[in-house]
């Protein structure tokens, strides 16, 4: 028998390790921002075509590599950022790995372009399959130019497990916002397929954030800021009346890395408890400081879950930083956007506190427990930890077919149209309809009926005959933030066969040129709106497709909602419609659309 182990060769070792770090065009594009950034730059622009699939490119203003460094980039394990293990524990920059390079030159066709400020010229780098085609000196501006093109060209299962364009350049819009928004005094820009998504001039953290969120938060964000001997937390909440119904705009950075935190989201939560709807969340983008020795932030290869070796006092100095910020909202100068970005930063414009109230905010108690070390713990320590799961797991979500068992829940019990139409029909507190059958009577929850008819009817509209369109006679236009919008053209095909049409009308704008006939015509831009946010609420559920979350929001977002007042003819429709659903008996969602009541158990309840 021969031997059988032998060494992968370099290119397939590559391959395998490219794809822990390099798992989409996202990734790619998380990697050479950093780079960007650890390099110094004060301006980086990203531009992609085709959701980066066929073109990523960065280029940056930083300080550029020699010749050498610039072939060694490319190697497995080469980095500049560390050479002991102990830096590992002193890690200031974005990476540290020596991965990236050489995992986006095994999946792709890369060409570097690099020059040294100090240097007379460049050096041009062609490689491929880990390997250079080509190395020469060029004529280039400071700094580096990375661009690859045809990702996974090498590894067809890879590229074939790409997502759409849409849902792929989300993630890029995504990767794009977490970085460029911990680096606000860096100049970003993002273009895709020829059109700009992002133009971020410098400035401050708070004009970074209307510029990437959007305007409304301008004058809505409360400035945190505590500092502890052992951490520092900084950066801003939204005023509760901001809290939208989805998740989206949560960030939190510990030395200026985006990471996922279910637990410190949960101290945030707390902290907003009393002061926004459940079901809500508040808009966050805090930065935690803290001495890298405290943290592990090498437990994954992208880099985006940290552990703390103290994770209570984190959560509990989150949570009471926020709190703090909070009561103090009301007397935070509100800032004029429109001021020179320089006077902006000026300390005692974004400090929360004037002079007086910082001393006596000193003396309080809260103050003091921060800054003694390691007592900060003790604050709060009465929150209930053990739930904090419950904020971030998705609950399980009822299926239509699994109703929640409920004795008064029939199996589909049809009333005919004559049946609606002989009876009579009452509306119980502007919510409910009553309606009489041989059995007994029916008490319908009008919103969870409307909300199943319009589901069965767009889910039919979808798979076959489209809504019929009303062209708007005034066209109105929907301004959104980036991400929204690049969710909204995922979006429009469908929202075609529902009656919408929507057009692209120059950058992150639409213009609703028509509605679904029938729909009372007004509010469009609100409906829209609305779907957008309850879409998001949904996308947490990764079991359904795209266009289930799409039917789920619309039905959702259009349902006539309790408060208002139908009449008989609406009544009858509304019944006639869903009796004559598949699934009559639940919304999508799994909430019950009516109870029977029974003429026996009701004579049983009076004693009969
Ligand atoms: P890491 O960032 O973990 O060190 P990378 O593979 O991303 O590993 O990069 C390898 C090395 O190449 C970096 O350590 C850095 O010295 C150099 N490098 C990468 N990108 C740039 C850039 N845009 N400008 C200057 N140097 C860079
Ligand atoms: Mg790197």
């Amino acid at each position: 028998m021969p031997d059988l182990v032998h060494l992968l060769p370099d290119h397939i070792a590559n391959q395998i390790a490219a794809g822990e770090v390099i798992q989409r065009p996202a990734s790619a594009v998380k990697e050479l921002l950093e780079n960007a950034v650890d390099a110094g730059a004060t301006e980086i622009n990203l531009l992609v075509n085709d959701a980066g699939k066929s073109l990523i490119q960065v280029t940056d203003n930083g300080r550029g590599m020699s010749e050498t460094d610039a072939r060694m980039a490319f190697e497995r394990h080469a980095t500049s950022k560390i050479s002991h293990i102990d830096d590992l524990f002193r890690i200031k920059t974005m990476g540290f790995r020596g991965e990236a390079l050489a995992s986006i030159a095994a999946v792709a066709q890369v060409t570097i372009k690099t020059k040294r400020p100090e240097d007379e010229s460049g050096t041009f780098i062609e490689i491929e399959n880990s390997i250079v085609l080509k190395q020469e000196p060029v004529a280039a501006a400071n700094g580096t130019c990375i661009t690859m093109k045809n990702l996974f060209f090498n590894v067809p299962a890879r590229r074939n497990f790409l997502k759409s364009n849409p849902s792929e350049l989300r993630h890029i819009v995504e990767e794009f916002i977490r970085v460029a928004m911990a680096f606000p005094n860096i100049f970003f820009s993002l273009s895709s397929g020829g059109q700009q998504v992002f133009h971020l001039e410098k400035g401050s953290l708070k004009q970074r954030i209307v510029q990437i969120l959007g305007n409304h938060y301008n004058a809505r964000l409360v400035s945190v800021q505590e500092q502890t001997d052992y951490l520092n937390i900084s950066g801003f909440v939204g005023k509760p009346e901001t809290a939208k119904k989805t998740r989206g705009d949560q960030y939190f950075f510990v030395n200026n890395r985006f990471i996922k935190s279910a637990y410190l989201n949960h101290a945030v939560m707390n902290a907003f408890a009393e002061l926004i709807p459940k079901d809500s969340f508040p808009l966050y983008v805090l930065f935690i400081d803290l001495d890298p020795a405290q943290i592990d932030i090498n437990v994954h290869p992208t880099k985006q879950e940290i552990k703390f070796d103290d994770e209570k006092i984190a959560y509990a100095f989150v949570q009471s930083a926020v709190k703090h910020a909070l009561a103090q909202f009301s007397i935070t100068p509100t800032l004029d956007f429109d001021l020179d970005p320089q006077v902006q930063q000026l300390d005692s414009v974004t400090q929360p506190f004037t002079v007086e109230k910082q001393s006596q905010a000193a003396a309080s108690s809260l103050y003091q427990t921060f800054t003694q070390k390691g007592q900060a713990h003790f604050i709060e320590s009465k929150s209930e930890l053990k739930h904090w799961k419950e904020y971030y797991e998705p609950k399980p979500a009822n299926t239509s077919q699994q109703l929640t068992h409920n004795e008064a829940v029939l199996p589909a019990q049809v009333l005919t149209a004559q049946q609606i139409e002989k009876a009579s029909i009452l509306q119980v507190q502007l919510a409910y309809i009553v309606i009489q059958n041989d059995a007994g009577y029916l008490l319908l929850h009008q919103q969870n009926a409307h909300e199943r008819v319009l589901y069965e009817k767009f889910a039919a509209a979808i798979s076959g005959t489209a809504i019929a369109t009303q062209r708007s006679l005034f066209p109105a236009t929907i301004e959104l933030g980036a991400a929204d919008a690049v969710l909204l053209s995922e979006l429009l095909p469908d929202l075609h066969c529902l009656g919408y049409e929507l057009e692209p009308f120059g950058k992150n704008s639409f213009v609703i040129q028509g509605t679904p006939a029938g729909l009372e015509a007004g509010n469009d831009k609100l409906t829209i709106e609305k779907m957008l946010e309850q879409y998001k609420h949904f996308s947490n559920d990764l079991k359904f497709s795209k266009r289930e979350k799409l039917l789920r929001s619309l039905s959702l977002q259009q349902s006539i909602k309790a408060g208002t007042a139908l009449t008989v003819k609406e009544m009858q429709a509304l019944l006639t419609d869903l009796f004559s659903c598949q699934l009559p008996n639940s919304t999508p969602n799994g909430k019950p659309t009516y109870m029977q009541f029974k003429k026996d158990e009701l004579d049983k309840l009076f004693g009969r």
